[in-house]
Formats: structure tokens, C-alpha cells, sequence
């Protein structure tokens, strides 16, 4: 897979500049091709990210959020990055963001929780909790594509702006798109809230309530 090349390039240009290096003719590491590939397997997938060491992030966590849920799902919900309490579950959106995640799902849609796909863009918790890390992102996205590759979700809800951003290079507010249809390959993304958001300014939640009727409406079309 090219985008997987690429990041593990990316990555040993980046160890080469932290070593001093300005300049560089260096060519690829004897990476093969078949190496490069990620598996058309959810549960290997699975092991990589578990295993994963590609960037920084992979020393600091306790462990890697693959994302849970039905590998089936009609619906993925898309968040940001796994903060303290799924870093030491191993789990994503639990805690309190996640509480309102799955009020979000079962009493607006309908749904139980365990019905639909929950991931992150970002697999391993960041330090500073700060998710534009160019590198961490650059290595880590190739892992939610392929995700998106394999479920092929008639709709996905990103939550929160850097959700969107790093899917699909919006530079809109999230106000401006929150709710609207997005093409996005085979599926549809649609933008709203994240739950964290909606604990902290409550009265976004009539906004994520539209969003969210606007996805039950497209699930049932
Ligand atoms: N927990 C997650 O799993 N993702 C977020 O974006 C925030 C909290």
C-alpha cells in the first residue's frame, strides 16, 4: 500500500533530521512491497495496530484504541484520539465522552451501541493532547482507511473538526459543515460534535440531536 510506504519513509526522514541530517540521498529501507501492504483482515489488522512502533506515540501509551464494534456496520463513528481512560482500556469513547456517545446512538438512533463501528483517527493517546502532530497522523491514517476500506460504512460520523480534517483536507468550520452531506468515496460523511464538546457546551447538543436525525434519516433511505 503506498500511503503505508510512504509514512514509513516519512518516518525515516524524520529520525534522519532528528539525527543532525540536512541533507539525504538516502533510498527506501529494504522495505518490501508485501510489507508495505496492510491486511484485508480486520483481526490482523487488529495485531498490527497493537503492535505498531511507527511513531512517538507507541512509547508513551499504555495501549493502542483499534476501534470495537460491528466490523459490519452501516455506521462508523469516527473520533479524534484515545484519551486517559481509553488509553489504559484498550477500548475507545468509554468514560465519560463515551457515555454520551452511546446516548447519542441509542436514544437518537435508535441502535445499540454494540451495532455500530467506534474508532478514532489517532490509535494511541498523544502526550499533550494536542492531535495536529503532522508525523503521528501521516503514520497513523493509512490504519483508519483501511478500516473505512474494510467496514465500507454507508455513513460516517466524524466527531469533532479534526475528525473531518484529517479524512478529508475540509478547511470549513465545523459549524459551517456540521450536518451536511460529504462524498467520500463510497460513503457519506457526515460532520458533527464531538461528545466531549457537547458535555462542555450543552446547548450544542439540539445541533448534534438535528446532525444525527439527519443520519437516521439517511440510514433509513
Ligand atoms: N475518547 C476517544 O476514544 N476519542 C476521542 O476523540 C475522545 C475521547
Amino acid at each position: 500500500m503506498k500511503r503505508l510506504h510512504n509514512a514509513l519513509l516519512l518516518k525515516q526522514l524524520l529520525i534522519l533530521k532528528q539525527l543532525g541530517f540536512k541533507y539525504t540521498h538516502t533510498t527506501p529501507s529494504k522495505l518490501q512491497d508485501e510489507q508495505a501492504e496492510l491486511p484485508n483482515d480486520m483481526k490482523a489488522l487488529k495485531i498490527l495496530v497493537d503492535h505498531c512502533q511507527l511513531c512517538e506515540l507507541s512509547k508513551s501509551r499504555q495501549k493502542s484504541v483499534f476501534g470495537e464494534g460491528n466490523t459490519n456496520a452501516d455506521i462508523m463513528f469516527i473520533g479524534e484520539e484515545p484519551s486517559a481512560t481509553e488509553d489504559s482500556t484498550g477500548r475507545p469513547f468509554v468514560g465519560r465522552s463515551g457515555d454520551m456517545l452511546t446516548k447519542m446512538i441509542e436514544n437518537v438512533l435508535h441502535i445499540s451501541r454494540a451495532n455500530v463501528y467506534i474508532t478514532n483517527v489517532l490509535k494511541c493517546k498523544s502526550l499533550d493532547s494536542k492531535i495536529s502532530v503532522s508525523a503521528e497522523i501521516v503514520t497513523c491514517k493509512p490504519y483508519i482507511l483501511k478500516q473505512i476500506e474494510l467496514i465500507k460504512p454507508k455513513i460516517i460520523v466524524t466527531l469533532g473538526i479534526s475528525a473531518l480534517r484529517i479524512l478529508t483536507d475540509n478547511q470549513d468550520s465545523l459549524e459551517s459543515v456540521r450536518g451536511h452531506e460529504i462524498k467520500y468515496n463510497d460513503s457519506i460523511i457526515i460532520p458533527t460534535y464531538h461528545p466531549i464538546y457537547l458535555l462542555r457546551n450543552p446547548s450544542a447538543k439540539k445541533e448534534a440531536l438535528e446532525d444525527l436525525l439527519r443520519v437516521k434519516e439517511l440510514l433509513s433511505s
